[in-house]
């Protein structure tokens, strides 16, 4: 008697995503993401928590057609015309829906996607032929809410569904704008311990650790003083389990103190 062998999971990303110029810039973070989709097989759809959609409660993208949307201000013109027509797997919009509870979470016909996603997908899948959900971010929740939901999540890696958190590991804006007026701008110590602290963190697998890092460190509070960066994360995190390996494909800071570290689970 032959076992059947278990369906193949799929890796977990978490994308620290930084400026939006890296959408049209040739640079390291840029080739970065598209080393990304060189990690993963093919996906039959992605399903991407972006810091960009951090509203009052939890939705999912609910079109078939989910608009590009292009969520910042004073980036050149170039970056306004871009399109990622990816297709919206409703379908799996409310299949989610039922997995996070649907008196949680609900389908929504109000954003679509954001920088947060097509800035990264638009390396890893520059044909936009994968289909591509966003889920967003409830405002209200703590660290373990946003942890729980990511579990809820797991079953979908067993369907070929890709996850992708995309946020940073450190996103402290005025700090960052601040620095990039200046010449040299060193990396401050409280992102390089903040930056490593998370690392270490997903390296051990230190759940209490890592959901105990925002609001209640001095640190994550000069990382973050808001935790949309962060939050996407614990949904990645949340979606995996002590069997995925956890490696680093990207390190290092952008304008001194966005941490542009990528991770990927699995
Ligand atoms: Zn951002």
């Amino acid at each position: 008697m032959t076992s059947k062998p278990s369906p193949a999971r799929m890796p977990v990303l978490f994308v620290g995503h930084g400026s939006p110029m890296n959408v049209v810039e040739d640079n390291r973070w840029s080739r970065g993401f598209a080393s990304l989709s060189g990690l993963v097989p093919m996906p039959k759809a992605i399903l991407a928590i972006s810091a960009h959609w951090f509203v009052r409660g939890t939705y999912l993208t609910g079109q078939t057609n989910p608009k590009t949307i292009h969520d910042f201000g004073g980036f050149p013109p170039q970056l306004y015309e871009i399109q990622y027509p990816a297709r919206g797997p409703v379908e799996l919009a409310r299949r989610v829906r039922t997995m996070l509870g649907e008196d949680r979470a609900s389908l929504s016909n109000e954003w679509g996607l954001d920088h947060g996603t097509w800035s990264v997908l638009r390396w890893m899948f520059p044909a936009a032929d994968v289909p591509v959900l966003q889920l967003s971010i409830d405002s209200q929740l703590s660290a373990t809410g946003h942890y729980e939901l990511g579990k809820a999540l797991r079953a979908l890696r067993s369907d070929g569904v890709l996850i992708v958190g995309s946020g940073n590991v450190v996103h402290n804006l005025s700090d960052a704008l601040r620095r990039m007026g200046s010449k040299s701008s060193p990396t401050p110590g409280w992102a390089q311990r903040f930056d490593n602290t998370v690392a270490q963190a997903l390296t051990e697998r230190d759940t209490t650790k890592l959901l105990s890092l925002w609001p209640g460190t001095e640190d994550g509070q000069m990382a973050h003083p808001s935790p949309d960066h962060f939050w996407p994360l614990l949904y990645a995190y949340g979606a995996t389990d002590d069997h995925d390996a956890v490696q680093f494909p990207t390190t290092g800071f952008d304008l001194g103190s966005i941490s542009m570290r990528n991770v990927l689970f699995g």
